[in-house]
């Protein structure tokens, strides 16, 4: 599934091609999205020129005089530009053409994906609204978690995983950024010290920004590629690896379901 690292890399990634592009043309080949694709796309964005490309959380915000083109890549997503007369495949959704006949195109096979369109501010989308700040920003901060975490029994990591909490942690960065902060993952959030808190929300970012920065590398993918989208094989500490050794004490980690996902921790390491 992506995560934030890859929405951000995606951004980055398609930003450079899209800005100051005039759209030519919509096409929508499926609807059907986890949302309904706005029925107001096709007519509206024709005609707009791409002023920017930003992110929120996992959202992808992609503005124009007119109104916002908000995506969400869901649990299969992927968004490349390419040439538009690059044949569609089974999957590829939407396609936003451009005056330089290059195309946006949005493959998605399990199709949780999103395409809306608002002419409103688009940060006060009911999908958007309720977020939590973002972790690579300053209101992101070991004060606003322990306020928050007090008297909460919660798990840690359910709680870090919480986008009314933080925006846009799942649950590879959530598992890698406890590790880091040697927190248990199933401790309570709200018997965590403040210190402690400051330990996770370096590591969350710490995670988070390494994975952005490996991501970088697979920028070219994004461009007139016909292959898969241009996720990373990021290095990972904890997550998927139950029974191999812990890299700082050599302990066999453990797998644990907490708050219905798969957790992944070193028992010795985290507290
Ligand atoms: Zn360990």
């Amino acid at each position: 599934m992506p995560e934030l690292p890859e929405v951000e890399t995606t951004r980055r990634g398609i930003a450079p091609l899209l800005m100051g592009r005039r759209v030519e043309s919509v096409t929508v080949r499926e609807p059907r999205l986890r949302w309904p694709v706005s029925p107001a796309l096709s007519r509206d964005l024709p005609g707009q020129i791409i002023n920017d490309v930003t992110r929120r959380a996992k959202f992808l915000l992609i503005a124009t005089p007119a109104g916002h083109l908000i995506l969400h890549l869901g649990m299969s997503g992927s968004l490349r530009v390419v040439s538009g007369n690059l044949p569609e495949e089974k999957h590829d959704h939407l396609d936003v053409l451009m005056d330089d006949g290059r195309c946006l195109r949005l493959r998605d096979p399990r199709r949780f994906g999103a395409a809306l369109w608002t002419t409103h501010d688009p940060l006060e989308h009911p999908l958007l609204k309720k977020l939590g700040p973002e972790p690579l920003q300053g209101a992101f901060n070991a004060e606003w978690l322990y306020r928050h975490a007090r008297g909460r029994r919660v798990a840690v990591k359910s709680f870090l995983m919480n986008s009314h909490i933080v925006a846009g942690v799942g649950n590879i960065y959530a598992s890698e950024a406890l590790f880091l902060a040697g927190i248990h993952p199933g401790r309570p959030a709200g018997r965590i010290s403040l210190q402690r808190y400051q330990r996770l929300v370096s590591a969350v970012r710490e995670v988070l920004e390494d994975a952005i920065a490996a991501g970088g590398t697979t920028l070219r993918d994004f461009v007139d590629s016909n292959g898969n989208p241009g996720y990373f094989a990021q290095k990972l500490r904890v997550y998927g690896r139950q029974d191999e050794a812990c890299e700082r004490c050599g302990a066999a980690l453990r797998g644990r379901v907490i708050g219905q996902r798969s957790s992944y921790y070193c028992a010795h390491c985290q507290r």
